[in-house]
Order: structure tokens, then C-alpha cells, then sequence
């Protein structure tokens, strides 16, 4: 072979080796991309669960007002599904109607348990109210299960960005390991008692459309800090 003849096979050759490289780069490019998307949606990085408590035959708590609690449970929880889905994020209630998921109450905290393993959120906020036998005890207070470093976190910002609510807020989150639903469990699970029906303020403020709205925008506010 001529020595031109050698340069120009030599100069096809590295040309080959080039945009061999070149493809291949790309392609491990687009396939760890790939590798990312996949892994966000499989790790459920932008769906929440909202579990309205009780519903049915089941009305929770009633308030000093004869509010009932699965009715506020309910409608905060809608406020705060719209205000997430306006967001960009996923949400999945666990009921969106006044029913029960099943005849008894042990079955109906089943079903949701179910609801929630299988969707495997990135975190699963269960709405409540709360109640005292002492009126004057007010204000939020989170829950988390003791064991999940996750839903503690979660619950540390969540009752953060409900504090803020009001000045007289002061309650710190707290671990809890006998609540069925955050005892059985695999994803993280916060529990939201927004406020007190047992305090005639207070039970006043939950049934109002005003209030009910500045509690959804603090839970939203703390579940879109925990979840980027
Ligand atoms: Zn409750």
C-alpha cells in the first residue's frame, strides 16, 4: 500500500472510531435519562395519598359547635388535592365522598392502609380534627410513625408551615407507634390534626371556608418542601 493510500485508511478508520464513540456516548446518554425517568416514577416522587379520616356512619369527632369532623376532614382535603394538582402533582384520595371504605371501622382503616402500600406515594398525609376535654387546648398538631426517619422529617416541616398559622402555635411534632395507619404502613405517613373542635373558636375557624383554605395552603406548603 502507497503511503497516501495508509494516511487515508487511517484517516477513515479514526473518522469510524469517532462517531462509533460518539453514537455510543449518546446512547448511554439517552438510556441513564431514561434510567432517571423511570426511577421517579417508580419511586413516586410526585404522587401524594390524601386520606380524609372516617366518612359514613363514621363522623369522627363532633365539635362544641355539632360540627362533624369526617365532613371538615373532607373538604380540607379537597382544597389541598386541587391546590397540589394545580401544582403538577398527583394526588390519590382515599375517599372523595361522605362513605365508608368498609362495614367496620377496622376494615375501613384496612382498605385505606391497602390504598396506600399499593400507590406507594412519596408521602401519604391523613387529615383529622381534634378533640380535648379541656376547651382551651387549640392549634395543629402532625403525627408520625416513630420508626420513619421520612415521615418524621415530613411531619417536622408540615408542622412547621402550620405553626405559622398563628402566633399562639407552638406544638412540636410527635412520634407515635400505635396508630394503625401508621403502623402498617410501607411508605412514609404524616396524620394532620388541623385543629381543636373541642374549643369553641377554634371548631368556629374549621367549618370556615377562610380557615379551611389557610390550613390546605400550609399543608401544600410543607408536602411541595418535603418532597423537593
Ligand atoms: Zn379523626
Amino acid at each position: 500500500m502507497c503511503r497516501k493510500m495508509k494516511a487515508a485508511v487511517m484517516i477513515a478508520v479514526m473518522i469510524a472510531v469517532i462517531v462509533i464513540c460518539r453514537d455510543a456516548g449518546k446512547r448511554l446518554k439517552e438510556s441513564i435519562m431514561e434510567t432517571a425517568e423511570t426511577g421517579a416514577e417508580a419511586s413516586g416522587s410526585c404522587l401524594i395519598v390524601l386520606d380524609p379520616g372516617h366518612g359514613g356512619i363514621d363522623a369522627g369527632k363532633i365539635g362544641i359547635n355539632n360540627a362533624e369532623e369526617k365532613q371538615i376532614n373532607l373538604e380540607i382535603s379537597l382544597k389541598i388535592k386541587k391546590l397540589l394538582e394545580d401544582g403538577g402533582i398527583t394526588v390519590i384520595m382515599t375517599r372523595t365522598e361522605d362513605n365508608r371504605l368498609a362495614d367496620t371501622q377496622k376494615q375501613d382503616l384496612m382498605e385505606r392502609v391497602k390504598i396506600m402500600n399499593e400507590e406507594q406515594p412519596a408521602l401519604v398525609v391523613s387529615i383529622h380534627q381534634n378533640s380535648y376535654q379541656e376547651s382551651g387546648v387549640r392549634g395543629p398538631q402532625v403525627f408520625y410513625y416513630t420508626d420513619s426517619a421520612e415521615a418524621e422529617t415530613a411531619a417536622e416541616i408540615l408542622q412547621s408551615e402550620l405553626n405559622k398559622m398563628d402566633p399562639s402555635y407552638t406544638r412540636k411534632e410527635k412520634a407515635n407507634s400505635s396508630y394503625y395507619i401508621l403502623k402498617q404502613t410501607e411508605v412514609p405517613v404524616v396524620i394532620v390534626e388541623c385543629g381543636f373542635l373541642s374549643n369553641a373558636e377554634e371548631a368556629e375557624k374549621l367549618i370556615s371556608e377562610e380557615y379551611q383554605n389557610t390550613v390546605a395552603n400550609a399543608v401544600v406548603s410543607g408536602i411541595e418542601k418535603y418532597i423537593n
